[in-house]
């Protein structure tokens, strides 16, 4: 055989080899194996278990966004770019504020790759911070706690942060930010079970998957409405709907997740949203998933000022 002849066998060889790998780190979700439950029924019994009252309305801070590849976000999605808004969320009560996710400050979301920051909305949640009684974060990665570990006040802060054991337990997953070890000196971070009430009508519910400390923030707002905040173990709300995981590529190299247990997740996530279609559920990054339940009430846009600013 001449040798311009052997060139399409040649490639034809390397395209069968390639191929499958291709499809496995860009292109296939994998299916989930085994159970992962939330027992709603106990996350709202604990949600009443707090006294005072609770929230009155759900508050947020679009403050930077990230653009990804659709399959990054949801693998088989193909290559067209995504948006992944970054958010802080405020819990309004009529004797508290509880923030929900930091966001993050400009320096980091350089670092992180951001295509755009509001600088506006982050001052907002800035002053928010300092105006909290409780600050809690779905999980350990910069986009959700440099707000808090970048504050200048982060040390005052750390006194109403509650941070829990596991997402302080692997520091590096919080690359490239480096939370300032002076601030968590003496500070004792959260060990609980699976649930935890920290506020009326608030629950922490661990997801770990994501990351290790990741977790679900349910709250039960006066009025009866339900929110379920689900972190980064779904970005965008098809992760839910179809059940469907990141890229392979993301979460192996990038965020060495454990891929399994999400998938238990996002089956229970699914499952939830069609048992309880009240229940609100929040992706982590979804613009149009936040934006359909702003306009249905669920959400408020900005954050109501601090009472030192009014
Ligand atoms: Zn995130």
């Amino acid at each position: 055989m001449s040798k311009r002849r052997r060139w399409p066998f040649i490639v034809g060889a390397v395209l069968v080899v390639l191929a499958p790998t291709f499809f496995w780190f860009f292109m296939e979700s994998g299916t989930p194996e085994g159970t992962w439950t939330i027992d709603l029924a106990e996350v709202r019994r604990l949600a009443s278990s707090v006294p005072g009252e609770k929230a009155s309305a759900i508050h947020f801070e679009p403050v930077a966004h990230f653009e990804f590849p659709a399959t990054a976000i949801v693998a088989g999605d193909g290559f067209s770019m995504k948006d992944m808004t970054v958010y802080s969320y405020q819990l309004v009560f009529p004797d508290r504020r509880v923030i929900v996710d930091t966001s993050m400050d400009e320096t980091t979301a350089k670092k992180g790759g951001a295509v755009a920051f509001d600088a506006e909305a982050f001052a907002r949640v800035t002053a928010a911070l300092s105006d909290a009684s409780q600050i809690v974060v779905t999980h350990e990665h910069f986009d959700h706690l440099a707000g808090l570990a970048m504050h200048r006040d982060v040390k005052a802060l750390m006194a109403k942060a509650t941070l829990t054991k596991e997402q302080l337990s692997e520091p590096t997953r919080m690359d490239p930010l480096v939370f300032p070890a002076a601030a968590l000196d003496g500070y004792r971070p959260l060990e609980t079970g699976a649930l935890h009430a920290i506020a009326p009508g608030v629950v922490l519910i661990k997801s770990p998957g994501h990351t290790p400390g990741s977790q679900l923030v349910y709250v039960q707002r006066a009025d009866g409405t339900e929110v379920l905040f689900l972190g980064d173990v779904a970005w965008h709300w098809r992760n839910v709907e179809l059940v469907r995981e990141r890229a392979r590529l993301v979460t192996a190299v990038f965020l060495h997740e454990d891929r399994a247990a999400v998938l238990r997740e996002l089956a229970e996530l699914h499952r939830l949203a069609e048992a309880e279609p009240k229940l609100n559920l929040v992706p982590g990054h979804d613009a149009a998933r936040v934006e359909r339940f702003t306009t249905a009430g669920v959400l408020v846009k900005g954050f109501v000022p601090s009472a030192a600013s009014k």
